[in-house]
């Protein structure tokens, strides 16, 4: 580690640890919950390319970073894997001094072609979303008709460039809860981890509320009966899933309830949108533009002093003060800032 870090701490003492960039905000599938074909139509405007940072950008951004004490970047979008040449900037990221662990967040369609040369430029680990084991379930929940089987595909492409995997399920009432056990039987026979995901009130167009979350307990009572479950400890401070074991050893699974149980309190990530804007909280309405500063010849200490000033005053926990405060109007898409 270099002996520059500087660390900065925010308001509820958090760090800034974990770097997650979205680099498109483009995607090949319409998941009812997230990208829904009815807003994001054939005329929908996305960002032009010059809107997007480029790579030079992003590392310059991701060097700053680590001054600060970010160790992880996590690649995400959109889909990232439809922005070209992903390995370049994989390989330019984990040259970072600092850095030690890049992952990719994807739907895994393309990493057919592409996880071996993903492996090859120091891709840490994937973590797959899946929200349907069945192909009648999964057709509907990714909004494009598409099967089980490309997303299979890359999974076993991922296994088989020797990444690890983690395979990420959202569970939406009414949209796929009778997938949570087929899911868990599918993944418990391959001994990859599977995270269930609830349901969280992002953006503006998921039609969320209360009523289609399925809890932590929920989703765990159902497992257990079943296959029978033991508490695992984190593994790191500001692990966002609660991890259990199957009592017979075969796999691991992990809830992430954001909502039912917030882990705001050790929250430290920090998210930078496809075109440059820097986001403290997945469920924030305004992001602070770094790319103006990027394209109007700052130089690195401008950024790193605006950069100490957002962090130190940032304050937000929306996950724990979600039912005391009035709804925020005008939250960013979870398509724009990436999971
Ligand atoms: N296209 C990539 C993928 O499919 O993983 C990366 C972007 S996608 C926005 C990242 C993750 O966010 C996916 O696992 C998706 O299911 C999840 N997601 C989107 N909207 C969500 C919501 N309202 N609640 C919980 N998770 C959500």
């Amino acid at each position: 580690m270099s002996t520059l870090v500087q660390y900065v701490l925010d308001k509820h003492e958090r760090p800034m640890k974990d770097l997650r960039i979205s680099v498109i905000d483009q995607c090949n599938f319409r998941c009812t919950y997230c990208m829904p074909a009815e807003i994001f139509g054939d005329d929908y405007a996305f960002m032009p390319q010059s809107e997007l940072l480029s790579f030079d950008e992003i590392v310059r951004l991701v060097k700053i970073f680590a001054q600060f004490g970010t160790e992880k970047v996590r690649i995400t979008g959109g889909e990232p894997l439809m922005r070209k040449n992903m390995d370049e900037l994989i390989t330019r990221i984990k040259q970072v001094e600092g850095i030690q662990d890049v992952a990719i967040t994807t739907n895994a369609v393309f990493l057919v072609r592409q996880a071996k040369k993903l492996k090859a430029a120091g891709l840490d680990r994937v973590n797959i979303s899946l929200d349907a084991i069945e192909d009648d379930v999964f057709k509907k929940t990714n909004g494009r008709g598409i099967k089980t089987a490309p997303v299979i595909k890359g999974i076993e492409a991922a296994r088989e460039a020797g990444l690890p995997i983690k395979i990420n399920m959202v569970v939406k009432k009414g949209m796929n809860e009778d997938q949570i056990l087929p899911m868990a039987r599918y993944f418990k026979e391959t001994g990859d981890t599977l995270r269930f995901i609830e349901f969280m009130d992002v953006g503006n167009h998921n039609g969320w509320n209360m009523d289609t979350v399925v809890s932590k307990k929920e989703i765990i009572d159902e497992i257990h009966q079943e296959l029978p479950l033991e508490t695992l400890e984190p593994k790191y401070y500001g692990e966002v899933a609660n991890r259990y074991r199957y009592k017979d050893g075969s796999a691991e699974i992990g809830v992430i309830s954001s909502v039912t149980d917030a882990f705001c309190s050790s929250c430290t990530r920090v998210r930078l949108s496809a075109d440059g804007k820097l986001f403290t909280c997945l469920f924030a309405s305004e992001g602070y533009d770094i790319k103006k500063m990027l394209r109007s010849d700052e130089e690195d200490k401008a950024i790193i002093s605006k950069l100490v000033k957002i962090w130190t005053r940032r304050d937000d926990q929306y996950s724990i003060d979600r039912k005391n405060k009035k709804p925020v109007k005008n939250k960013i898409e979870m398509s724009y800032i990436g999971g």
